[in-house]
């Protein structure tokens, strides 16, 4: 089969050809229909985002076939975990210690195959194509889940407007929310898209926004944002990093925390947060891009160029 294998020790992708890999014990074999592209994987093909093996295929917003009985499954970024630890059986099998992940401990979605284990195979939505399933599976599910850590705030700053902020916009108005949108400074065309999905207010990271946020949620992995989201809350307000990997954030003024503001991270989905998201009616804006492109996508995804999500079919 072909897939897109990341040497992890010379920070390269290329396609190669692979056997079809052989699902064990508890395990199904999925011929890959659709699989979004996320940040995660860019950061793992650029050495951020230590990987624990030689060679990896990345990928974990994968929906695909079962070969055998052909059911539709999808696979996100939660491999496995262990079900028993405190993190497991108090619902946060996304802390799991013991958790792998889809792309990263095990070979991901940018391939023609992937197997997975059965008990993370999570049912598919019917009536709607893969390509338009496949970027809720990351990209929705952690925006879903970092919208929920923002708590009842009503006006809510997304730093960063890529796949993920794009979902999370439509699923934050959708709730009645108000929403602003910072961008790269002077991205015109990114800060025209953010209100096309009905954003009140779009700018630049390094502008003011017009009206203090009640939380904010950060997408792009610049630590230096972090100081300036927290300068933008009012007090009681929540900044959430949602990034795996993020630059180092530079010191800043207490008074900036002070005021009962604030500071967390998510880490990774719950099977139940991609089953939330898919439930939801956000629709992703998707490119796609053959298998055989796959190098393309990551490029495009790199330089900005990329608006909504990207899609391998
Ligand atoms: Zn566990
Ligand atoms: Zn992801």
């Amino acid at each position: 089969m072909r897939a897109f294998v990341v040497d992890t020790a010379t920070r390269t992708g290329r396609l190669a050809e692979l056997p079809v890999p052989v699902a064990g014990a508890g395990e199904l074999l999925v011929r890959v229909l659709a699989c979004a592209l996320c940040r995660t994987d860019l950061h793992i093909l650029d050495g951020e985002l230590a990987a624990p093996r030689a060679h990896v295929v990345p990928g974990h917003q994968i929906v695909g076939e079962v070969v055998g009985d052909g059911r539709r499954v999808c696979i996100a970024w939660l491999a496995s975990a262990c079900g028993v630890c405190p993190a497991c059986t108090s619902g946060h099998e996304n802390l799991c210690p013991y958790a792998r992940f889809t792309g990263l401990d095990r070979d991901g979605g940018f391939a023609d195959y992937v197997t997975v284990d059965e008990r993370f195979a999570l049912p598919c939505p019917p009536g709607r194509t893969p390509e338009a399933i496949a970027p809720l599976l990351c990209a929705g599910a952690i925006g879903g889940r970092a919208l929920g850590l923002a708590g009842a705030a009503e006006r809510l700053g997304i730093y960063g407007f890529g796949a993920a902020a794009h979902l999370v916009t439509q699923l934050a108005r959708a709730q009645g929310r108000r929403v602003l949108a910072f961008t790269r400074p002077g991205d015109a065309a990114r800060q025209a898209f953010a209100r096309s999905l009905g954003v009140v207010w779009a700018g630049g990271t390094d502008e003011r926004p017009p009206e203090p946020l009640d939380a904010a949620i950060l997408f792009a992995p610049a630590g230096e944002l972090v100081p300036r989201a927290l300068a933008a809350v009012a007090p009681g307000g929540t900044v959430v990093c949602a990034e795996i990997h993020m630059s180092d954030i530079p010191s800043f003024p207490y008074a900036l925390l002070w005021g009962e503001r604030v500071l967390r991270s998510v880490a990774n989905v719950t099977r139940r947060d991609v089953a939330d998201v898919l439930a939801l009616a956000a629709r992703a804006e998707v490119t796609t891009y053959p298998l055989a492109e796959v190098a393309r996508a990551f490029d495009d995804l790199r330089s900005g160029r990329l608006r909504g999500s990207a899609v391998i079919v």
